[in-house]
């Protein structure tokens, strides 16, 4: 059976602790007790740990000796906001592909009632990225910014290269754009259920963003942004 992999609040360079709900799950549930070993992963390293101590509030672990860790993807996804029970699954699926990082986006056609309801669910896309990253072993949770408008996230950060997805874009294919991609950081930004307007795909092609096709079909929103890390996961990761 694989280890649980549990993910510290706080660490150091010999001890890790675990609190809040994490600490409740494992002592409550698990009945954690001093000697129990677990995987635990402090900041981008994992570990095999003992338990020192447990209480309900507070999990303490000592750290015994360092796992392989496997590394992110180089991406960063631009989500821009659709319905939330979707984008969630999005969330949730992006992080088991890989991806470092997530930001969501505020574009033009987000609904206005999403766009407004999202900076108080930035906290639960925290949680569910963190659960997510803990079921499927990552050694890193990946973070997910605050809801922020396109015109903000659009700056590309030096050496990282822009990808925006649009359907529009069928001769540009994902594929070799990324092979040609080498080692650079990769941002890819994918549409709301109404696609991006003309001015933001403008907005996204004057920042050196390349519009790109996931190929001649539609795809919806959630499904796009799940695609756009599985590809990047076939091209980038060896397996
Ligand atoms: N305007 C479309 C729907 C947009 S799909 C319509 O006719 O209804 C939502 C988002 O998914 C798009 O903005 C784009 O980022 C992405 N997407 C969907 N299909 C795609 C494809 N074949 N290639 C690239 N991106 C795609």
């Amino acid at each position: 059976m694989t280890r649980r992999r549990w993910i510290a609040n706080d660490w150091d360079s010999s001890s890790a602790v675990l609190t809040g709900q994490q600490a409740l799950h494992l002592a409550r549930v698990l009945r954690a007790r001093p000697g129990m070993r677990f995987d635990v992963v402090a900041g981008e390293r994992v570990w095999q740990a003992e338990i020192a101590s447990a209480t309900e509030e507070q999990v303490r672990f000592v750290l015994l000796e360092e796992l392989d860790a496997e590394p992110a993807l180089p991406l960063t996804l631009l989500i821009a906001v659709f319905k939330f029970d979707r984008l969630e699954w999005a969330i949730e699926k992006a992080t088991e592909l890989g991806v470092r990082r997530m930001v969501p986006v505020l574009a033009r056609r987000t609904e206005k009632h999403l766009a407004q309801a999202a900076i108080s669910r930035v906290e639960r896309w925290r949680r569910i990225a963190q659960e997510a990253a803990k079921q499927s072993r990552r050694s890193q949770v990946p973070a997910v910014a605050d809801p922020t408008a396109l015109e903000k996230a659009v700056s590309l950060p030096p050496g990282t290269l822009g990808f925006v997805l649009s359907e529009n874009a069928r001769q540009h294919t994902l594929r070799p754009a990324v092979a040609a991609a080498a080692d650079q950081e990769i941002a890819m930004a994918t549409g709301p259920e109404g696609g991006w307007t003309a001015e933001e795909e403008a907005l996204f092609n004057a920042q050196s963003w390349a519009a790109v096709s996931l190929g001649p079909r539609i795809l919806r929103a959630e499904t796009a942004v799940i695609c756009a890390a599985a590809v990047l996961s076939a091209l980038l990761d060896s397996w």
